[in-house]
């Protein structure tokens, strides 16, 4: 008897394109000098922070439900990079044809779970990867958008603004955070990059309504049920 084991990617709606299949998710902490103050680091002295999320915690669903165990489920709103090709070493200058397109996203954090496994001087994967901890929006190509150092990146709870900060603050831009994040992992075509979050990260709770925007991409809309 034989048996064949199949396994579907997640699909990632890109606007007028098929449908894009995700491989690994990555991710990257403290691209933002002043998220990395309110979590009590100092910007100037630390490279980025890598970690991944697995490929089934991305989704587009505009229904999450709310993860077990945290009293503090955080938002971070981060634009997220597709990429149609990878590499190793990479340098920055050699992206631009390698990244499919563009997308807003939520990097979803279990807060309270994080900060006692970090105490603890253990993993924080469960943290950051659970189920649906990584909804994405519609994606635009990158021959029809770019990132600009204007454009607002932003994220709203049941219409109030909770973080708000434009692109340009953001301290390794695309290309250089690419160039370092394939100097330890080779990246492949399916890859999508979370690129970080500004200030004003926060607390959700069951029933809130999630809108996460940067300009020129589709809106992220999601609400979260509480089963
Ligand atoms: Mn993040």
């Amino acid at each position: 008897m034989t048996r064949m084991v199949r396994w579907e990617p997640p699909l990632l709606p890109v606007l007028g394109q098929p449908a894009f299949p995700v491989r690994q998710a990555w991710c990257v902490g403290r691209n933002y000098a002043e998220h990395a103050r309110e979590m009590g680091v100092d910007p100037t002295s630390s490279p980025p922070v890598f970690f991944a999320k697995p490929a089934q915690a991305v989704h587009g669903q505009s229904r999450v439900t709310f993860p077990a165990e945290t009293e503090s489920l955080h938002h971070e709103v981060e634009l997220v990079v597709l990429l149609a090709e990878g590499g190793r070493n990479v340098s920055a200058s050699e992206w631009a044809d390698r990244i499919h397109a563009y997308a807003a996203g939520v990097d979803l954090t279990r807060r309270d779970v994080q900060d006692r496994l970090k105490k603890a001087g253990q993993p924080w994967e469960i943290s950051k990867g659970f189920d649906q901890s990584g909804p994405v929006g519609a994606a635009r190509l990158a021959t029809e958008w770019q990132p600009a150092a204007e454009h607002l990146i932003s994220l709203q709870v049941n219409g109030v603004v909770r973080q708000q900060a434009e692109l340009g603050t953001m301290i390794w831009p695309v290309p250089a955070l690419l160039e370092r994040l394939s100097a330890e992992f080779t990246l492949q075509p399916g890859d999508v990059v979370f690129t970080g979050t500004p200030a004003g990260v926060g607390s959700l709770n069951p029933g809130d309504r999630v809108l996460a925007r940067i300009d020129g991409l589709p809106d992220l809309e999601f609400h979260l049920a509480s089963t």
